[in-house]
């Protein structure tokens, strides 16, 4: 595949239609056709899609009449969630991504007899202790190939904490520096947090992270930072289709689980949007649930569909809960109580979104996956007043 050189990207659109269609295949029954020097001459959307999946080899051809069809797994589609196993890593990046899958772990206090209710936790990942590592590591990694490999000096970015964490690791680890401007609602431990990694941080009268983003894109602007803006960076997506979904079907073979239906939480909609596309072309008849703050209310991290996501437009969701701020702490300390982990406000809210759905006849027999964006710790101050 290296040997393939395509500067070239494609629309987001074409993407999820491309990438859709081989998903549901589950391979291509098509070559990328070269010419003797391995030149891109046709199908470059198709070479461009199965590298932002991540395969290891692409199928090529010098000539059109050699097209049959080759499977994913012999492309070396799941080559890149492999983790490593005795777990030694040369240095902090490698921590990241050669760590994963995250762990995924059967909750008893929400199973029953009939329906197996498994946690995927998003907690494990070394820096922010939540999915956004994820998006954190990709886009600074994109970025940094935009600049020509050359290292980025001023990052900007408007975050809710996690996501700022995130990308303040990557500025530790490639000497880069970040100024990140966070919203009214974010908690002192989140600001003090990112102060202890090197971050100058920069306090909002608004409310919500998606409100800052034209003033950081302005100021980007003017002082010629880099703005990676997770809420339209479509790294954010592709990282998550790449990674998160590829690693969790995996553990979904592993563990035999009859897969009935996912349910995860809203913030730029990226992880869930990406779970979604995946699941819903790699297996039949799979529900995609989001949950969101109930109107009105907030809940870090999560936030409502209408104040505006990119890619859950572009994909399918059987249904959106509301869930109430009280009932997302509560389940918090319930979920602490009756299996020993510390779980985040918006995996509490995950979780009562899970119940909500059994009480309406949402959930029937088999397996079901919450993803668990990130770890308690942070929210002990708000976890206070509800013990
Ligand atoms: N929960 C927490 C704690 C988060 O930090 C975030 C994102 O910032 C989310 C949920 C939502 O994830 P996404 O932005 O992928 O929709």
């Amino acid at each position: 595949i290296d040997s393939i050189v395509i500067d070239e990207d494609i629309d987001l659109d074409t993407f999820i239609s491309l990438s859709g269609e081989i998903l549901r295949k589950g391979g291509v029954d098509r070559s990328v056709v070269v010419d003797h020097n391995l030149r891109v001459v046709d199908e470059k959307p198709l070479a461009i899609t199965l590298k932002k999946l991540g395969v290891k080899y692409i199928p090529v051809s010098e000539d059109y009449s050699e097209n049959t069809f080759v499977s994913l797994e012999s492309l070396g589609f799941f080559d890149d969630v492999k983790p490593s196993v005795m777990r030694v890593f040369r240095d902090t990046e490698e921590l990241l991504y050669r760590n994963w899958p995250t762990p995924l772990v059967m909750l008893k206090s929400l199973s029953t007899k009939d329906i197996r209710v498994w946690a995927k936790l998003e907690g494990f990942n070394p820096y922010s202790m939540s999915v956004k590592d994820r998006i954190g590591w990709y886009m600074y990694r994109k970025a940094i190939d935009r600049n020509g490999s050359r290292p980025l000096k001023l990052l900007v970015e408007s975050t809710s904490t996690n996501t700022g964490l995130a990308i303040a690791a990557m500025c530790a680890i490639h000497g880069s520096k970040l100024r990140a401007y966070i919203p009214s609602t974010v908690s002192k431990t989140g600001e003090l947090l990112l102060k202890i990694f090197g971050v100058d941080v920069i306090r909002s009268q608004k409310a919500l992270t998606v409100e800052l983003i034209d003033d950081v894109d302005k100021i980007a602007r003017e002082e010629n930072a880099v703005h990676l803006n997770q809420f339209h960076n479509d790294a954010n997506f592709e990282v998550h289709l790449r990674y998160t979904a590829k690693e969790l079907e995996l553990q979904i073979r592993e563990a035999g689980i009859r897969l009935r239906g996912i349910v995860g939480g809203l913030g730029t909609s990226g992880h869930m949007s990406a779970i979604s596309h995946y699941f819903k072309n790699r297996f039949s008849n799979v529900k995609i649930y989001g949950v969101v703050p109930k109107e009105g209310t907030s809940i870090q991290g999560i936030r409502r569909v209408e104040s505006g996501m990119k890619w859950i437009h572009k994909v399918v969701f059987d249904r959106i809960v509301d869930v109430d701020p009280d009932d997302a702490a509560k389940t918090v300390i319930d979920i602490a109580r009756r299996e020993g982990i510390l779980i985040g406000l918006s995996s509490g809210a995950v979780a009562y979104g899970f119940k909500t759905l059994l009480i309406e006849g949402y959930i029937d027999e088999g397996d079901y996956i919450l993803i668990f964006p990130d770890h308690g710790f942070k929210y002990v101050e708000q976890l206070q007043r509800y013990i």
